[in-house]
């Protein structure tokens, strides 16, 4: 890998930096999270939070270690995927990142990972029933698979948001890759990077024993409703994009 040379002044427009240094820590510390819950290995899995009133998001540079994440390390992109600010290449996910926030602007963090059991189920082209009153509160249904794609252009960005716009899911399974994840912030993404790799697991242990019980489509609509609507505004945390 070339390394890009250091920049020595910001493109970041003055009045978005001291925003664009809060996201860089929030980011960064994010990050921490993915290998808490051990949905990464090696470098793989990322994290990016759009700068709010900006066309500008914050994401992990490209292969490097977890341990070397901090907020420096963080790069800043346009929401074409150039690099405006950082000493590194921005993850190779970027364009899927910026693919998003260009095209669902009530998206405000986006997460990336290929966590073992969600990925399993991407594998097989399978979308995660929802037989779990989590998976009701979190997903709103099934957590659907998206298209298989191919890395290099906006084929996988693409597969993300047609597939989440036909679903209340903050959950996509992009087939035979792993799951992409989107919230009202970076947090809120992590989150459901979390609950689907939870989900996923609880599930495929669930197939083992037998057939999983459905749950009636009125109670999840019900119990969506509640997280969402209720408990939603007192926690802050949740964030499906319908
Ligand atoms: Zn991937």
């Amino acid at each position: 890998m070339s390394a890009p040379s250091t920049p020595t002044s910001s493109q970041v427009p003055a009045e978005h930096r001291a925003a664009v240094q809060r996201l860089r820590e929030e980011v960064a510390a994010l990050h921490a999270e993915l290998t808490r819950y051990q949905l990464v290995v090696w470098t793989a899995g990322n994290v990016s939070g759009r700068v709010p009133g900006a066309d500008l998001f914050v994401i992990k540079p490209s292969g490097v270690a977890y341990d070397e994440l901090d907020a420096a390390a963080m790069v800043v992109c346009d929401l074409d995927g150039n690099l405006v600010e950082g000493t590194r290449q921005p993850s190779s996910d970027t364009a899927a990142h910026a693919y998003v926030y260009r095209h669902l602007p009530q998206v405000g963090g986006v997460v990336h990972t290929h966590s073992t059991y969600a990925t399993a189920w991407a594998a097989r082209g399978e979308p995660v029933p929802c037989v779990l009153t989590m998976a009701a509160d979190e997903f709103g249904g099934e957590i659907p698979i998206g298209p298989f794609a191919l890395i290099g252009d906006d084929s996988i960005g693409r597969g993300i948001v047609e597939t989440l716009r036909e679903s209340r899911s903050p959950a996509v399974l992009m087939q035979n890759h792993g799951p992409f994840t989107v919230g009202r912030d970076a947090r809120a993404a992590v989150k459901a990077a979390v609950m689907v790799e939870d989900v996923a697991r609880t599930v495929h242990i669930t197939r083992q024993l037998g057939e999983p019980l459905p749950i009636a489509q009125a109670d999840v609509d019900s119990l969506f409703d509640r997280y969402q609507n209720v408990y939603g505004q007192v926690q802050q945390e949740t964030g499906g994009v319908a």
